[in-house]
C-alpha cells in the first residue's frame, strides 16, 4: 500500500447521531448518483476509493485564468473574449469570491436545514449581467481535435456542477440566471513541435441548466447516510462485480505456502 492512501479514515465521517451539520460537497453529491454504494463506503464507512494523480496542468490553465479575469473584474469590464462571444456580462466582484473559489475554505455554502448537511462548491468564477442576474462561470481545460462542448453523456458531471452552484447561490439569496458559461481552454496539438509551449483556443459555452433535481437527491442522499444497509453498486462501475469474484477466488484457491527463510536465501546465493 502506498503511503498516499488510507484504507480506513476516522475522521469526517457520517454519524447518525451527531447534531452537527455534515459537510457534503459539489463531488460528494457526483459520487452519490455514480454510486450509492462508494459513496456510503466513503462518507459512513472511512474508505474513499484511492486516489487518482492530481490533475496539475488543468490547474495550472484554471489559476492562470482566474487571474485574468480578475483584471477585468477589477476594471470592471468584460474580458476581450466575452465580448466577442457576445456576453452582456462582467466578472463580478464580491467581498467573499475567493471564500467561494477556495474548497478548505468551505467555498460557497449552504445548510439545507430539512437534513442538517452543509451543501458546498467551490466556484471559479461568477459573472453579473445588467439586470443584476448572476451567472455561474466554470473553467475547463482540454486537449481535443475540433471544437469542444459538454453535451456528451461523460460530461454529465459538467452540467450536474453548474446546477449545483447555481441552487447553492439561489439559496445563499441571490439572483442567479439559469444560464451559466464553461469557458473552455483547449490545447492545440497540431503544431508540429512543443517547443516549451501549449498554445490554447479559449472558447465560452453558455449552458441553461435546471436545479429542480437537487433537493430530491439530497434527500436520498441523507437517507442513504442514515442506513444502516449498504447500498447496492452502481450500474456502470464494474469493480464491485470484479471484487466479488476476487474475493470468492480468495477462499477457493489455495495460497502458496510462504517460502522457507533456507528456500530464500538459496534463492539469492
Ligand atoms: S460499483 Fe464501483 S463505484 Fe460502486 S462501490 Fe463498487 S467499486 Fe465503488
Amino acid at each position: 500500500m502506498s503511503k498516499y492512501y488510507n484504507p480506513q479514515r476516522t475522521r469526517n465521517l457520517f454519524d447518525p447521531s451527531s447534531k452537527k451539520p455534515y459537510k457534503i460537497s459539489r463531488a460528494d453529491i457526483e459520487l452519490f448518483l455514480k454510486c450509492p454504494r462508494c459513496f456510503y463506503f466513503h462518507k459512513r464507512l472511512g474508505t474513499p476509493t484511492p486516489p487518482t494523480y492530481p490533475y496539475t496542468l488543468n490547474s495550472a490553465v484554471d489559476k492562470l485564468l482566474k487571474r485574468e479575469y480578475d483584471i477585468f473584474r477589477r476594471l470592471r469590464l468584460p474580458h476581450p473574449n466575452m465580448t466577442y462571444h457576445g456576453i452582456k456580462c462582467i466578472p463580478f466582484a464580491h467581498k467573499d469570491l475567493e471564500i467561494w473559489r477556495d474548497p478548505l475554505r468551505g467555498g460557497i455554502r449552504y445548510l439545507h436545514a430539512p437534513t442538517n448537511l452543509e451543501i458546498r462548491g467551490a466556484i471559479d468564477d461568477v459573472w453579473i449581467d445588467a439586470n443584476d442576474e448572476l451567472h455561474v462561470v466554470d473553467f475547463k481545460s482540454t486537449a481535443r481535435k475540433g471544437d469542444v462542448n459538454i453535451e456528451a453523456d461523460w460530461q454529465i458531471s459538467f452540467r450536474r456542477q453548474l446546477e449545483i452552484y447555481q441552487w447553492i447561490f439561489r439559496r445563499n439569496g441571490f439572483r442567479v440566471s439559469d444560464k451559466a458559461y464553461i469557458v473552455y481552454a483547449n490545447a492545440d496539438t497540431s503544431r508540429t513541435a512543443f517547443e516549451s509551449k501549449l498554445e490554447f483556443d479559449v472558447c465560452i459555452i453558455p449552458y441553461k441548466g435546471s436545479d429542480s433535481w437537487i433537493e430530491d437527491v439530497i434527500v436520498r442522499l441523507h437517507e442513504c447516510l442514515l442506513s444502516p444497509d449498504l447500498p447496492p453498486p452502481g450500474r456502470d462501475c464494474d469493480y464491485c462485480a470484479y471484487f466479488d469474484r476476487r474475493t470468492l477466488h480468495e477462499k477457493n484457491v489455495r495460497r502458496s505456502p510462504v517460502a522457507k527463510s533456507s528456500d530464500r536465501n538459496s534463492t539469492l546465493n
